[in-house]
């Protein structure tokens, strides 16, 4: 194991794209109620079906999700830390700053 990448993102931030996280359920179309919203609340663009939320995407279970990984994964990176093999990348960035951040921490 030579590197472990570590994504730091405010809770609030990771329930905000999560929960709020959409698909059409006849053609699969994703889509986000804030970021990547369609036309008209609830209705696919490309297909005119209804949108759904995936169960694990609601609020109170990513917030489960999220509690379990502090419980069980975060615990785990101060023994990496003490190999010096963390690199810690800020993930509440556009994509395409993150993805740069991480072939810099990769090189
Ligand atoms: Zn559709």
């Amino acid at each position: 194991l030579e590197g472990v990448v570590v994504f730091e993102v405010p809770e609030e931030a990771l329930v905000e794209r999560i929960a709020g996280r959409r698909s059409c359920s006849n053609c699969g179309a994703p889509y986000h109620v804030k970021f990547s919203a369609p036309k008209q609340p609830g209705i696919c663009d490309r297909c005119g079906g209804p949108l759904v939320q995936r169960e694990d995407d609601r609020e109170e279970k990513v917030r489960t999700r999220l509690s379990a990984y502090r419980g069980m994964t975060e615990e785990i990176i101060p023994y990496y830390e003490k190999m010096g093999i963390v690199r810690r990348i800020d993930g509440d960035r556009p994509q395409e700053q993150v993805a740069s951040a991480i072939e810099k921490a990769l090189e």
